[in-house]
């Protein structure tokens, strides 16, 4: 446990279950003070499970893609707001109509604007908002939960989907740029198929098809992809800018 993440508080958005769940677990464990967003009610047990490990965690509701909640985030976080070093956008949705994404032909405009809001939208409005803090402190970490289907074809994920995870590295990248010379890091995390409740929504034999081309024979497991938020998120990484992690057991390879 590092002595320096006990003064880095770490934000991370849609942590009620799934990926950002396993986030908010691995940067308790390694020290972080977290603070859990989510929409969901399941949140506030999510951080109690925490808090009853010994660790300092606190559950938010928030719903990134709303602007007027996200600029309620220094309220919200109270005396944690100007220790804030870390945040993971991880927040998103993936609609599917019985288990498959819809094709575009078939796609209503307001599905493909919740996707662009949620998953890009909401990282941009939370981002702006972190950054005061963050830049203050002169020390900070952003990471972004992207996925696979922004660094290549997805023959799961709908157009939505990978358009705004597409848009995400781009906000990282500028981010990455805006911020560095503040002593502010902003990296992505493009997972592959990852055993979450999200992935299970798939419909079946969609998870078993992707088996084929995972040169380790498996999905992932979301602890695996916190372990690497969490080098993001630490000294260890501090030269790292603007970089991608492809973390999908090699079913990408650039
Ligand atoms: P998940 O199990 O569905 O968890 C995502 C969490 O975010 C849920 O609690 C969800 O609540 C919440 N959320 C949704 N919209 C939100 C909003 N507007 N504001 C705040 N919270 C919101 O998904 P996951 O598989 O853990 O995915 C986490 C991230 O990894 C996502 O960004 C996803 O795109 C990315 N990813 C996942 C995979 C994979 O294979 N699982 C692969 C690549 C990338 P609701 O249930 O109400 O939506």
């Amino acid at each position: 446990m590092s002595a320096a993440a006990r003064d880095r508080v770490a934000l991370v958005t849609g942590a009620a279950r799934g990926i950002g769940a396993a986030i908010a677990a691995r940067l308790a464990a390694g020290g972080h003070p977290v603070v859990l967003a989510d929409v969901l009610d399941e949140v506030d047990s999510t951080a109690a499970s925490l808090r009853s490990a010994g660790h300092e965690a606190r559950a938010i509701r928030l719903d990134v893609s709303d602007e007027a909640a996200v600029a309620e985030l220094p309220r919200l976080l109270g005396g944690l707001w100007d220790r804030l070093g870390v945040l993971v956008n991880n927040a998103g949705i993936s609609p599917k109509a019985e288990g498959r994404a819809r094709r575009v032909r078939d796609m209503p405009a307001d599905e493909w604007r919740r996707v662009l809001d949620v998953n890009l939208t909401g990282a941009f409005l939370v981002s702006r908002a972190c950054i005061p803090p963050l830049a203050a402190r002169r020390w900070g970490r952003v990471v972004m939960i992207a996925s696979q289907a922004a660094r290549t074809k997805s023959r799961i994920a709908g157009a939505h989907y990978a358009a705004s995870k597409s848009g995400l590295l781009g906000l990282a990248r500028s981010l990455a740029v805006e911020l560095g010379p503040e002593g502010v890091t902003v990296n992505s995390v493009a997972p592959g198929r990852i055993d979450t409740p999200m992935a299970r929504g798939a419909a079946s034999g969609t998870n078993e098809a992707f088996l084929a081309d995972i040169p380790l024979g498996r999905t992932g497991s979301p602890e695996e992809v916190a372990d690497v938020v969490a080098f993001l998120a630490s000294d260890a990484a501090s030269y790292l800018n603007g970089a991608t992690i492809d973390v999908g057991g090699g079913s990408f390879m650039p």
